[in-house]
């Protein structure tokens, strides 16, 4: 069996992956020409390592990437919310959240599929035509034939607008600036996550490595236009300025063309993710706010869940999609709606002082028990 996947962002390489580690190849089509060394940071919670661990990957990535303790929501002067009282957030099997840099993790994907030339680059996708045995690909300068196709390819996706044309993106009204600064924390910030809330603004950061780091601010959409009339780089400082000294040692730190901006957004839900032998996954099937840090980690369960699907069902790919989604949907879904509502509710004026009150008073041992469900995978 043939299977396609459209896409070389983390869903789909962690896709090929998976599947060849269970004995069934795949070609991923890539429309960039080259990998390119783009992109900030990411954390890669325990759910995401486990599979990583799966894919003889871990080691890797926690070389290339930075282990963190724990991850704190605080105030602007970054005294957390909730005192956390156990000194590192792990899964049962000790994984912990591990940052690095995108294009980095990109690489160790990119490398090991490499050593089985699973993927074309250059293969912007067009469209599909699904007929009784195969699937017949157009790109945009070629075509190709396969038996199951794929589409991880990303929260545009165009496999999406073929199979489900009325689906919709959903804009959070807050936009997000990324970057990476060259310096190191202090020893007391090294090793944890923090994101500090001032009034209606967001300021995340964490090291990646020994002298790079992550860092993203999240402010009301309105600030998008006026911020690009001052340029990013002194718009974002004055923005933070309020914040701990640190935050604008950031900012200060980090090349002002490397700064990203983008809107947050989020693919209204669209069920079901297949039609016939046509599947999508990653952003391209249930794109999330990224408040919870988890939707590449939810690519990754993805390419996990999915690959053991089409394994117990070989060869029937309808039927792998189907279970697919029996398996995915409510943990997808519920991740989806409250990254959402934390977003909404960091942003806003009566919504901020509520959360802030449930994560004082939510006991450590109920946050314990959510990220363990948050962080199963089965086996
Ligand atoms: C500000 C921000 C911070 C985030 N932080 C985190 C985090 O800390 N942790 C986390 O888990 N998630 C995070 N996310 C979410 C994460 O970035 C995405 O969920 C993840 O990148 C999705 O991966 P993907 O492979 O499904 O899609 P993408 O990364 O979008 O990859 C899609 C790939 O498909 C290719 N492609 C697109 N169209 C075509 C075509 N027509 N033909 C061929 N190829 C095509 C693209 O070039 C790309 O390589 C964050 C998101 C944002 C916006």
């Amino acid at each position: 069996m043939k299977i396609g996947i459209i896409g070389g962002g983390i869903t789909g390489l962690t896709t090929a992956l998976a599947l060849q580690k269970l004995g069934i190849s795949s070609v991923v089509y890539e429309q960039s020409k080259e990998l390119n060394e783009v992109g900030a940071g990411i954390w890669l919670q325990p759910n995401a390592i486990k599979i990583l661990d799966w894919l003889g990957l871990k080691d890797e990535i926690r070389e290339q990437g930075y282990e963190l303790d724990k991850m704190e929501i605080t105030n602007s002067q970054l005294v957390p919310f909730k005192k956390i009282k156990s000194k590192v957030v792990q899964d049962e099997e000790g994984n912990k959240t591990i940052a690095i840099h995108r294009a980095r993790l990109q690489k160790v994907l990119y490398n090991k599929l490499l050593e089985s030339n699973t993927i074309e680059l250059g293969k912007k996708y067009k469209s599909h035509n699904v007929e009784s045995d195969s699937i017949q690909i157009e790109f945009e300068n070629s075509s190709d034939r396969v038996d199951v196709l794929l589409g991880a390819d990303g929260i545009n996706s165009k496999v999406r607008q073929s199979i489900e044309p009325q689906a919709t993106l959903r804009d959070s009204g807050q936009v997000c600036w990324r970057g990476v600064a060259k310096m190191t924390l202090p020893d007391e910030l090294k090793d944890f996550g923090r994101e500090a809330w001032g009034n209606q603004i967001r300021f995340g950061f964490s090291s990646i490595n020994d002298e790079e780091i992550y860092w993203f601010a999240v402010a009301n959409a309105s600030h998008r236009e006026r911020a690009n009339k001052t340029g990013l780089k002194q718009y974002i400082t004055n923005m933070f300025q309020d914040f701990s000294p640190v935050v604008t040692e950031l900012i200060a730190a980090t090349k002002p063309e490397s700064i990203h901006q983008g809107i947050l957004q989020d693919l209204k839900k669209i069920s079901p993710w297949h039609h016939h032998r046509v599947c999508l996954i990653g952003d391209a099937a249930h794109a999330t706010t990224p408040n919870m840090g988890q939707g590449a980690c939810q690519g990754i369960e993805d390419a996990y869940y999915l690959s053991n699907c089409i394994s117990a069902s070989l060869p029937n790919a309808e039927k792998a999609f189907r279970v697919f989604e029996q398996k995915r949907r409510k943990k997808v879904d519920s991740i989806v709606n409250t990254s959402w509502q934390i977003g909404q509710m960091a942003h806003s004026k009566i919504g901020q002082p509520i959360m802030k009150l449930m994560m004082k008073i939510t006991p450590e041992s109920v946050v314990s028990a959510q990220m363990n469900k948050l962080y199963t995978i089965d086996k």
